[in-house]
């Protein structure tokens, strides 16, 4: 039977994912390619179930005939025991947000920092990666952090509230990419940073609906200077309006949220999707206030 005969049995595990817009991306873009995709979200409160027992319910799932799951807060980091091969990529990164059923194994990958390299690739082709700053070292920056690298960044400056934070993920990623000089600090260095930078990404939650704002101030943004943005709801942040205000090239979030989509369908389902379908229906998506 060949992959496209098949039916796909999804789940998506975490805190907090009934709201995510996942479910209907995967499925509509299913519906467009004709296979069968059912994806739900198996909420960890819901199920009353605790981040640590991912393995558990991984194992119970592949045994219920789930074919893959999308792992994400709290658990990308946890879910890494239970796992019985994981990529490179993942391994480098220390987290995985997709698991593939093969033969009863779980196989662990990570599509968030392939998301955001393939939105950089296709919406910032352009995008000069001589010197990048990068606001935010969380679990999604530190993802961003490593495209950028992969994608051969000369020189990134992670910078955070928490410096110590941004200190530490810097020195992890210069072990990986010794080639690139990666420094790191507080957000007091913005200023110089952002003067001599080729680009800017930006991965807090700075901006978002409930926490609207903008995370570096709009007199460091200059023509020239190209700026993404990884938060996506709204999809036109504060960031993304001021920067397309002064003329710099822009990436919005939703490329790299379109990206990890893009790339966990390709891998569960051994289809390619359509990206730019995929985003027009994640953008419709957003707009619709889902
Ligand atoms: P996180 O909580 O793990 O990390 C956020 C980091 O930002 C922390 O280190 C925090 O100290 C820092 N921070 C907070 N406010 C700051 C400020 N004003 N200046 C500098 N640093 C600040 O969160 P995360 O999982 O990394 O996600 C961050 C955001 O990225 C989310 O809120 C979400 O909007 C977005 N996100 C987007 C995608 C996507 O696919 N586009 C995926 C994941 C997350």
């Amino acid at each position: 039977m060949s992959t496209t005969e098949e039916a796909f049995l999804v789940g998506l595990v975490g805190d907090g994912v009934l709201p995510s817009l996942s479910p209907a991306l995967h499925e509509r873009e299913a519906d467009a390619v004709g296979l069968r995709y059912l994806y739900r979200p198996l909420d960890l409160p819901t199920m009353g179930r605790r981040p640590d027992e991912v393995g558990a319910i991984l194992r119970e799932g592949a045994a219920l005939g789930y074919n893959a799951f999308n792992i994400t807060y709290p658990c990308k980091q946890l879910v890494l025991d239970a796992l019985d091969e994981v990529d490179e990529d993942a391994a480098r990164l220390d987290a995985v947000n997709t698991v593939l059923v093969r033969d009863g194994r779980l196989v662990g990958r990570n599509t968030d920092w392939t998301g955001f390299a393939a939105g950089l690739a296709s919406g910032l082709p352009e995008a000069d990666l001589a010197h990048v700053v990068l606001v935010g070292s969380g679990g999604a920056g530190s993802a961003v952090a490593y495209a950028l690298l992969a994608a051969g960044a000369s020189r990134l400056d992670v910078v955070d509230l928490d410096a110590g934070r941004a200190e530490a993920r810097a020195a992890s990623l210069a072990a990986l990419f010794p080639a690139a000089t990666v420094g790191a600090g507080g957000i007091d260095l913005l200023p110089a940073l952002l003067a001599a930078a080729t680009g800017l990404v930006h991965a807090t939650p700075v901006g978002m609906h409930h926490h609207p704002g903008l995370p570096v101030d709009r007199a460091l943004l200059r023509p020239g200077l190209w700026v993404a943005d990884i938060v996506y709801r709204p999809v036109r942040t504060q960031l993304v309006a001021a920067a397309e205000d002064l003329g710099c090239p822009v990436l919005d979030g939703g490329h790299m949220a379109v990206g990890q989509a893009v790339d966990s369908f390709r891998l569960i389902t051994g289809v390619e999707p359509d990206r730019d379908r995929m985003r027009a229906h994640f953008l419709q998506l957003v707009a619709a206030g889902r």
